[in-house]
């Protein structure tokens, strides 16, 4: 059974990654999978202690894209920001206590 894209008429060749409606070659957009902040650091710590060969790779390389439809591509966009920002937040809050805990420890004593 063929599906008809929800955005036109044309026949789907596929469907969005997170609503799964139907979606034909010229309204699909193609996009990173979202990954939320605290996968972000499980996947970060895991790696960096298993194999921190493979960290670089993984923060840096591109992931496979996945197709999304419109509305959903623009959510997502808006959450990976928000997200990365939480991520880049808790990342501040390690360094303070990690830099900051020996420094006030040294003023201290
Ligand atoms: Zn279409
Ligand atoms: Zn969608």
């Amino acid at each position: 059974m063929a599906m008809t894209c929800t955005a036109c008429d044309a026949t789907a060749s596929t469907t969005c990654t997170v609503c799964k409606s139907a979606l034909c070659a010229t309204h699909v957009q193609m996009g990173q999978p979202f990954i939320s902040a605290r996968q972000l650091v499980t996947t970060t710590a895991t790696t960096a202690l298993r194999a921190p060969g493979v960290l670089a790779d993984l923060l840096f390389n591109e992931l496979d894209m996945v197709p999304y439809c419109a509305s959903c591509r623009e959510e997502l966009a808006a959450k990976r920001t928000g997200e990365q920002l939480k991520f880049l937040i808790g990342l501040l809050l390690v360094l303070a206590v990690v830099i900051g805990l020996p420094a006030y420890l040294m003023l201290v004593g």
